[in-house]
Formats: C-alpha cells, sequence, structure tokens
C-alpha cells in the first residue's frame, strides 16, 4: 500500500471539501488565507488542543490584529495574552519573528519559503503549513496527525521521519497544496484518531496497508513514556505592606519573560523553609524568615514534574536585587491578576491571595 495512487489526492480533496471542521482561522472555500492569521493558528496549535486554542486565537485577533499591531506590542502585554496557553517560547518567538517581518518585510508575512523558515521559532512543519495554506505553495508538512495516517496507510509500526517526510513531499504536489496538507491533518484529527479510527467514514480506506491488515491500533507504535524527572521547589511568597514580591524570569529560562513568584529547588534533605531563606539570599540578596505554608501545587511541563511548596515570608533586611532574575517588583495583591503569571504560579498567587484576605490583608 502506498500514496503513490492517483486517485488519493481528489479523494482527499473531496472528502475535506465535505467534512472539514469551521474553524476561525480557515478562510472560507476558495478565498486567500490571510498569513498572519494561518501563522498564528499553527503557532498555538502546537501542542495545544483546537478546543483550547479557539477562545485565544479570537482574543488575541482582537488584541493584536495585525503584523504591525503585535510587532508595536510590548513582550508583557504578549505574554499576558497567552497566560495560560503554556509553552511560553512559542509566544516569546512569534513576537520576535513578527518584529522582524515588520521591520525587513514592511509587515507583510514573506511567502518564500527560506526568507520564512530564517524567523525565529519557525521549523519545518510551521513552514509547510504556512507556506501550504496562506501562499499555496508545495510544501509538505509532517505533524502527529499526519504521521500517523501514513503509518497506517504504509501499516509501519515506526516509520522513519524522512520517509514521512518525503511521502509527504510526494503527497503535496499538484493543485490546492494547503487543502491536501490540511486534507491529512483533518482526517487524522477527527477519523483517523489514536484510538479505534472510523475507517468505514475513512476516503483512503481501500488504499490503506493497517486497515487490510487489521492492525489500526498497532500503528504507529506507542513509545513508552519514560518517567519525568521531578523537581521539588520552595517558593517564597514575600509580603511588605500589602504587596508581594513578584520576579521577572530570564527570557532564556523555561518560562521565560514570565513573572513568577521566586523559586529554588530543595536540595536533599532540605527543609522548605531553609529552602526558601536561601532563595532569599542567593536570588534576591535579602535576608527573609519563613513563617505558615501557603500551599502545596504540582504541575507538570514536557520534560520535568515540578512540586511547588508555597510558603509565606517576611522580609528580616535588605532590598531585594534581581540577581537571578530580569526584574523585581513589589506588587499589591489586587494588582497580581494583571501580570503575566504561568498556571501554576497563578494558582499559588490565589490561594495566597485568598489566605491573606481571610487572616487580615495590611494596610496598603
Ligand atoms: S482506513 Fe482507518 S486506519 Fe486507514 S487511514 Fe483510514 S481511518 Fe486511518
Amino acid at each position: 500500500m502506498s500514496l503513490k495512487d492517483p486517485e488519493i489526492r481528489p479523494r482527499l480533496l473531496a472528502w475535506y471539501d465535505a467534512h472539514r471542521r469551521d474553524l476561525p482561522w480557515r478562510s472560507a472555500p476558495g478565498e486567500a488565507a490571510d498569513p498572519y492569521r494561518v501563522w498564528l493558528s499553527e503557532v498555538m496549535l502546537q501542542q495545544t488542543r483546537v478546543e483550547t486554542v479557539r477562545p485565544y486565537f479570537e482574543r488575541w485577533l482582537q488584541r493584536f490584529p495585525t503584523v504591525d499591531a503585535l510587532a508595536a506590542a510590548p513582550l508583557d502585554d504578549v505574554l499576558k495574552a497567552w497566560e495560560g496557553l503554556g509553552y511560553y517560547s512559542r509566544a516569546r518567538n512569534f513576537h520576535r519573528a513578527v518584529g522582524l517581518v515588520h521591520q525587513q518585510h514592511g509587515g507583510r508575512v514573506p511567502g518564500d519559503p527560506e526568507a520564512f523558515r530564517a524567523l525565529p521559532g519557525v521549523g519545518r512543519y510551521t513552514a509547510g503549513a504556512v507556506m501550504s495554506i496562506a501562499f499555496g505553495r508545495e510544501e509538505p508538512v509532517v505533524d502527529g496527525n499526519v504521521r500517523r495516517v501514513f503509518a497506517r496507510v504504509v501499516d509501519d509500526a515506526d516509520p522513519a521521519d524522512e520517509l514521512l517526510w518525503s511521502m509527504a513531499s510526494a503527497l503535496v504536489r499538484g493543485p490546492r497544496p494547503g487543502d491536501v496538507n490540511q486534507s491529512v491533518m483533518e482526517l487524522g484529527a477527527t477519523v483517523c484518531v489514536p484510538r479505534n479510527p472510523r475507517c468505514g467514514d475513512c476516503p483512503v480506506r481501500e488504499f490503506c496497508g493497517a486497515f487490510a491488515a487489521g492492525t489500526q491500533n498497532e500503528r504507529p507504535a506507542r513509545k513508552k513514556a519514560k518517567p519525568l524527572p521531578h523537581e521539588d521547589t520552595a517558593v517564597p511568597v514575600i509580603e511588605r505592606d500589602g504587596r508581594v514580591l513578584l520576579v521577572r524570569r530570564p527570557v532564556t529560562a523555561r518560562l521565560g519573560g514570565m513573572w513568577a513568584f521566586p523559586a529554588v529547588i530543595r536540595a536533599d534533605g532540605e527543609s522548605v523553609s531553609a529552602a526558601a531563606e536561601r532563595a532569599g539570599r542567593e536570588a534576591l540578596g535579602i535576608e527573609i524568615r519563613a513563617g505558615a505554608p501557603v500551599c502545596v501545587v504540582e504541575h507538570t511541563f514536557t520534560h520535568v514534574r515540578a512540586t511547588y511548596h508555597a510558603v509565606r515570608c517576611s522580609l528580616v533586611e535588605g532590598d531585594p536585587r534581581a540577581l537571578l532574575y530580569d526584574e523585581v517588583a513589589w506588587v499589591r495583591w489586587e494588582r497580581v491578576p494583571g501580570y503575566a503569571l504561568p498556571v501554576a504560579q497563578r494558582r499559588i498567587a490565589a490561594l495566597a491571595a485568598e489566605s491573606t484576605l481571610f487572616n487580615g490583608a495590611p494596610a496598603p
């Protein structure tokens, strides 16, 4: 079985025309797609579900409707608009890349694959998607959905990346390259799903090796997930005169550019209080005293599982300095929601603010 049968392309396109989902970033059939919207959607959809992205995408376009509007926005506003979507490097890179499009390309997304690939955060997949969908170029895409459909069609448990890209390159050649790419991704998302694909509704069933062999559920083979390393972190919630100390994480770090509470990974056998006080000295150059625990929050990132032990701390001596961060700020509790905080940090902030109010907030 293969994708070489000349019937496959027209079947995919006919199926796509009849079954494509109406998504806010998709242009109507026959209408030219807006490259900025297509690019934004592709960046937001990486590692993120369509239903999660939909409201973010719509809010984003109200806030930053064009390349030039986004290029002019400060990074803080951009991260705030991204807050909750995760993988924040996507937002930082997109902001930088759009800044370059504004400066070097007059605000028009370049339709030349090489120029587009040169922008920060643009990989092979994003380039293929934007070039084919927004510019009608015969550029291939391979994402998780495409990989699954192709692995099943050729009945291969673990197809090599280069095989997948060469299959995609062959398939995309011809009329409507953007729609062909989207048809395979759509098929993987809605019919050729990971478990129990709906082969009865599939337009390429008669070309599918896994369907013929009855091996759909074993193609592609699932990789065993390795257990993630664990970080046990102390988080001092340092208060003074109704304000709490927030730090801006270095742009190159995980969650770079986002605001957060200071934090330090606990050493073996180190108590939460001792670690929190050490964070004050090492990261901020201040002496703090740990008091009551606030909460314990768990969060799983792509490469690490983190446990945050938040503990209320008071300032004993010194003025905080951004020794390990880009910035520090004393922020009134009621202003904290206006800062771009990652999900786990927002949870800590909400619980800490709640217990501050419950115990009687100090006068501002
Ligand atoms: S026939 Fe089934 S397994 Fe094969 S591509 Fe279609 S949905 Fe996927």
